[in-house]
């Protein structure tokens, strides 16, 4: 008999296994929102990208229900054939204004985005200069793009100029970053990278996913925190965080999405973003531009864990502003059991592992919605891991 040409994936798991990098879902129950009931037990919730506690909000579900009522549950085709509807082209409008640019283009979630984003602007002949720790779909959008690409140091500047100036006969240059690192917390240096983008003539494309509606006096992101709006550069963001709903989007000028209409695959490919998705994520940006105390109440939360952590000098706090807290651990077995211990203290926080980061950690997001009970309780089961 041949051999099994599947008989590898069992391997292959085996090796998961034994590095402790196995991964397995965790069932949620009823609405997000601060406290979640995580498999029968109730627990604190600081999992979550839901920095605003949006995604439970009746708003946003009565929203998502209206639309639904109105328009259909499916969107029934991509945007170019039968899924336009009137709601896309509101939320597009709503998204460009939150951002001050001139034009936005929603795609169906922010991991699609950036592929479209990425494979439309470069190409074989090109080169994307990439920060070692960004989002999978950055790196991914980059590979698909079929460009040169060269990783530099972490938010290194220094590196990422040499780098520039080294460039060949390349045909054109593309830096990709986050904005606030998914897994790390802190900040990408914007203003260098603006002004590197600039003195090189190489395009620049942030990734705001976990900055929108945290970030900036209006919640605009990182681009306004740096007090860099309406500076060209393309801008990349997910509905799917602090908007509580589903679905990505690419901001920057009125040419650079009409070109993306034409040349992004995943958009032009995909069928659009269903209209209780589309409705949700508008419902959010309005709440966003009009409550800003709930901006202000999650830095107040996240000032408030700050200044207690301070009591626990020998965890090792990676650097972090932004409402991303991560604390390192020797191994990934140890993320594992503190993960494990911190559940049994009613607390609900994932344990990141490699191959999505080099080092393993524990991940705490903090939400508006945090009591300061919750902030201490956090800290109380920290104790003892
Ligand atoms: C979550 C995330 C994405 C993907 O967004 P989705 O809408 O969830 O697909 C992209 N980039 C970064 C940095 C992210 O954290």
């Amino acid at each position: 008999m041949s051999p099994n040409p599947y008989a590898w994936i069992n391997e292959s798991l085996a090796t998961i296994h034994r590095a402790d990098w196995y991964r397995s879902v965790q069932t949620i129950h009823g609405r997000p929102g601060a406290m979640v009931i995580v498999d029968g037990r109730e627990v604190i919730n600081f999992a979550s990208n839901d920095y605003l506690g949006l995604a439970g909000d009746d708003r946003l579900i009565e929203a998502g229900v209206a639309a639904t009522k109105q328009f259909g549950t499916g969107s029934t085709g991509s945007r170019l054939l039968s899924g336009h509807r009137e709601l896309h082209r509101d939320l597009e409008v709503a998204i460009a204004s939150l951002k001050q640019t001139e034009n936005a283009l929603v795609f169906s979630s922010g991991y699609l985005a950036n592929l479209g984003a990425i494979t439309a602007l470069v190409g074989k002949r090109d080169l994307i200069l990439s920060d070692e720790y960004n989002h999978s779909s950055l790196k991914n959008g980059a590979i698909l793009s079929g460009a040169t690409i060269i990783e530099y140091p972490h938010s290194d500047v220094t590196a990422l100029k040499n780098l520039l100036s080294q460039r060949q006969n390349y045909r054109r240059c593309l830096i990709i970053t986050d904005s606030v690192f998914s897994m790390d917390g802190d900040l990408c240096p914007l203003p260098t990278l603006l002004n590197l983008a600039e003195e090189f003539s190489c395009m620049l494309l942030i990734d705001e996913a976990h900055a929108t509606g945290v970030m900036g006096k209006t919640g605009a992101g990182c681009v306004e925190h740096f007090g860099c709006t309406g500076k060209q550069l393309i801008q990349v963001g997910t509905l799917s965080k602090a908007l509580g709903s589903l679905g990505g989007y690419v901001a920057g000028s009125a040419t650079l999405i009409d070109f993306l209409r034409n040349r992004a695959p995943s958009w032009i490919y995909t069928t659009a973003l269903s209209p209780a998705d589309t409705a949700a994520a508008l419902a959010a940006i309005k709440i966003i531009q009009l409550e800003p105390q709930r901006r202000k109440q999650l830095w107040e939360n996240v000032d408030e864990l700050k200044k207690l952590l301070q009591l626990l000098p020998k965890l090792k706090l990676l650097p972090s502003e932004s409402p991303i807290l991560c604390f390192q651990l020797p191994s990934a077995a140890a993320a594992l059991e503190a993960g494990k211990q911190l559940k049994a203290c009613g607390i609900f926080a994932s344990a990141i592992r490699p191959p999505t980061v080099p080092t393993s950690r524990i991940r705490i997001s903090l939400m508006a919605t945090h009591e300061s009970i919750h902030i201490q309780k956090l800290v109380e089961a920290l104790l003892s891991i």
